[in-house]
């Protein structure tokens, strides 16, 4: 008899609850199922890449005996548990809609053939379902959630290292990672490869690394993209090749300052991200707030194009929006901007960038990315208020004073003196730019007078 672990956004050995379970007493076939006939929301094209990678690493883990399958979750598991004689599953915890309802489904299925379902929670440090207010409603408000609600009622469990023995199922794998057909024919994904080491080893010694010293700089230097002092740990734990107690836990156990206190408190904005996910799913492509709902959007089909080139004339959002285009990463704070840009500049639906966000970002998460846009928007829960629009001349100055970050993806601006880099427009000598796609001032004007009416 043997035990089926499925492996979904927990693509890791270490502190990964499923297989550390699994393993006791059993003999193991792990598995993973690519299953694009439930899911409201597909992989993007960067997410693919990486998923692509994260598996072979850890197949290469797991002795080449994963299981490569691509379908319908139940007819596989169905038609698995006969071929190998399969009498338990173990399988991570659903906080999503879609992954939810997959496993209430998979549940009865299982009972129906007598087969046990394991299920443990791999991915988030609380469970959304434990955290209430006193009135037994949701929090909508990040602070009271992250303290009140989590922070100081519950310890999230410790790590538990690696699996002292894991014995396979004697069976061979005729599946390949080839058959999830992951990487399209076209090899845009190859300039990445230089980029990004994807595995759970590299995924750790970026942990280590940073929790040496750059987390020190952190709550200050997280907000200026040419210098080192965030994690870019984001695509990793997209995908569950570090676990969050381990980062919180080992977080938790250095020196603690303003620094280590900020960085826990970003970990703790993902918690809310799936926390609201869970709590208020029409927000995964609705605005939270519906008053929204009949908000006049311009919709620029070439003004939404030009931003996602990075040719809107100005050099911060241009180089944030290649930066993404050429990494498959963007910092924080320029996320911030750019799509403050789109949706408050532009007047593009924050919808429209969310889903190019989630074809480009290799960190592209269901709960995370529908937050950020929504805050950024004021759409959402606890989101940034209606008269904040980032000043992208402004922001450049402050957040890339030396032009580092902005050069780096704009090369073509190296001769233009400092000063005149976040507004190149304004250089006597014709400097030829991109001229900017609008007037800055008129943009916001027109936005705050369009959100006004909402408020
Ligand atoms: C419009 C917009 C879209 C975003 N889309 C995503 C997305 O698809 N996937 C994603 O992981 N993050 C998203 N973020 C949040 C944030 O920008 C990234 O998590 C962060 O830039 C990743 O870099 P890092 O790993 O160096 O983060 P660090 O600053 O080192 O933070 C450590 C970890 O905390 C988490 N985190 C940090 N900030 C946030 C945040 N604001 N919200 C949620 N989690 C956070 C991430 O898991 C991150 O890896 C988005 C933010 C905005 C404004």
């Amino acid at each position: 008899m043997n035990t089926l672990v499925l492996f979904k956004n927990n693509l890791r050995i270490q502190d990964n609850p499923v297989l550390y379970n699994a393993v006791k007493n059993n003999h193991i076939i792990p598995v993973y199922i690519l299953d694009e006939h439930y899911t409201s929301k597909n992989l993007g094209s960067a997410s693919k890449y990486w998923l692509h990678n994260a598996l072979q690493s850890l197949n290469s883990s797991l002795n080449n005996k994963l299981l490569f399958f691509k379908g319908e979750t139940q007819s596989i598991i169905d038609k698995l548990i006969d071929q190998f004689d399969v009498k338990d599953i173990y399988c991570e915890e659903a906080f999503l809609q879609d992954d939810i309802k997959l496993l209430e489904k998979l549940k009865l299925f299982l009972a129906s053939r007598n087969i046990s379902l394991h299920i443990f929670n791999c991915t988030l440090l609380w469970e959304p379902y434990s955290v209430l207010k006193d009135d037994g409603t949701p929090y909508k408000v990040f602070t009271p959630f992250y303290r009140k609600g989590c922070v100081d009622r519950i310890v999230p469990p410790q790590p538990l290292g690696k699996p002292s023995n894991i014995s396979y199922a004697n069976i061979e794998n005729k599946t390949h990672i080839s058959d999830l057909n992951l990487l399209g024919k076209f090899q845009w994904y190859n300039k990445l490869n230089s980029i990004w080491e994807i595995s759970e080893k590299k995924a750790l010694q970026i942990f280590y690394d940073f929790v040496e010293s750059p987390i020190y700089s952190y709550k200050k230097g997280r907000d200026y993209p040419a210098q080192n002092f965030n994690s870019r740990l984001s695509p990793y734990i997209r995908f569950g090749m570090i676990s969050v107690n381990r980062i919180w836990h080992e977080v938790d156990n250095l020196v603690s300052d303003k620094n280590t206190a900020h960085f826990k408190s970003e970990i703790g904005w993902r918690e809310f991200s799936y926390y609201l996910l869970y709590h208020f799913p029409k927000m995964q492509n609705q605005n939270l707030q519906s008053k929204f709902d009949n908000f006049e959007w311009e919709n620029s089909s070439e003004k939404f194009e030009a931003w996602k080139r990075g040719e809107t004339g100005f050099p911060i959002i241009d180089a944030g929006m290649r930066e993404l285009w050429e990494t498959g990463y963007m910092h924080n704070r320029i996320r911030m901007v750019v799509s403050s840009f789109l949706v408050k500049n532009l007047s593009v639906d924050w919808k429209l960038g969310e889903q190019w966000f989630w074809d480009c970002l290799l960190d592209a998460d269901y709960a995370s990315n529908v937050a950020g846009w929504q805050w950024v928007a004021g759409t959402g829960s606890d989101a940034a208020p209606y008269f904040r629009i980032f000043n992208p001349i402004l922001q450049g100055e402050r957040f890339d004073e030396t032009g580092e970050y902005t050069l780096k993806y704009l090369p073509e601006l190296k001769t233009i003196p400092l000063k005149f880099l976040q507004k190149p427009w304004e250089v006597n000598s014709g400097f030829n730019y991109i001229k900017p796609i609008i007037d800055y001032k008129e943009s916001r004007e027109t936005a705050l007078t369009k959100y006004s009416m909402i408020k």
